[in-house]
């Protein structure tokens, strides 16, 4: 099988004289792909991937913020169709799509949610209009959408989700009961000034009903950012994420156990597993330390340091 994780080292330089130590992650989903995956579309993920680090980059370079980058990289892969979230978003078991997603900044651990959304073009905004522009952290379904109308974000008809491709897994899906949960997607960053934030986008799993809500939106479980610890954004089969306060319980064994990022995030991966759930998370440090473990057959993963240290990587 083509080994698909490769390092690059860019001697060229794109970010060149930038002495910053920042460091970003991002992942697009956690599942059993199919190792036989063409390679076309293997390297269409990657590209993909190296576009939304860069992007990333760019916004430190040019002193955006930590969460700047996390909403503009989710936003951009939620664009991308190739995601389980935004324009990508799985079918619910009703053939609609609803989004979720969450954002937190871990410089006040001020943070927002949207869930089961469903006309919002990039619920990743919204999230942060939540908790830029009202008093609470998770807003849901239909009032969700008005706040964000209200609130002069782009809107879209639910049809605009809507891609052929996963109206087509969503067909085989109903016909064989199987419940998808792959393509969500994530970012985590460190400034290099002590800022750490942290994003999650999803369509959720495909099948959901009444209204399911997965761990994505949910602070804690699918996202997390403290500037004393780290900062983590989830993906995999969300119940479990909830039950275990997965993106918590990293920061939460740094805290308490003085555990270096590596050791908390081994052994709140060994939780998951050996609760039976599956999936992964990337996490930065207040170092600029990072990890991006799963305990699936493989996650959608990148990430950059300043220096340019790149790892694109699928299996
Ligand atoms: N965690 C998401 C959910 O359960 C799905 C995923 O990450 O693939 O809704």
């Amino acid at each position: 099988m083509f080994k698909l994780t490769f390092v690059l080292l860019f001697t060229h330089l794109v970010l060149a004289g930038f002495s910053q130590n920042f460091t970003i992650a991002i992942h697009g989903g956690a599942g059993n792909v199919d190792p036989n995956m063409p390679e076309v579309l293997q390297q269409r993920y990657l590209a993909t991937l190296d576009s939304a680090l860069q992007l990333g980059a760019s916004i430190l370079e040019n002193e955006g913020s930590a969460l700047d980058v996390v909403e503009v990289v989710v936003k951009y892969l939620e664009d991308c169709p190739l995601y389980n979230a935004g324009k990508g978003a799985v079918f619910t078991w009703d053939g609609k799509n609803e989004l979720d997603a969450s954002i937190m900044d871990g410089r006040m651990l001020t943070a927002g949610a949207v869930a089961g959304v469903s006309r919002i073009k990039n619920p990743i905004s919204a999230a942060r209009k939540v908790m830029e522009a009202s008093p609470h952290v998770m807003l849901s379904g239909m009032g969700a959408d008005s706040f964000a109308e209200a609130n002069g974000l782009e809107m879209v008809d639910n049809e605009y989700f809507k891609t052929a491709k996963r109206f087509e897994e969503f067909e085989r899906a109903k016909q064989r009961y199987l419940k998808d949960k792959m393509g969500t997607v994530g970012c985590v960053v460190y400034d290099g000034k002590g800022n750490l934030a942290a994003g999650t986008s999803t369509g959720g799993m495909t099948l959901k009903r009444w209204g399911r809500i997965g761990d994505a939106p949910v602070i804690g479980a699918g996202t997390y950012a403290d500037n004393a610890t780290c900062a983590v954004s989830c993906t995999g089969h969300g119940e479990y994420f909830i039950r275990l306060g997965i993106a918590r319980d990293i920061a939460a064994r740094m805290e308490y156990k003085q555990l270096s990022l590596e050791e908390a995030a081994r052994e709140t991966l060994d939780k998951l597993t050996q609760y039976q759930g599956t999936g992964g998370f990337v996490a930065v440090d207040n170092q600029g330390n990072l990890v991006m473990q799963f305990n699936t057959r493989a996650m959608f993963r990148a990430s950059i340091k300043a220096n340019g240290k790149k790892e694109i990587a699928i299996f």
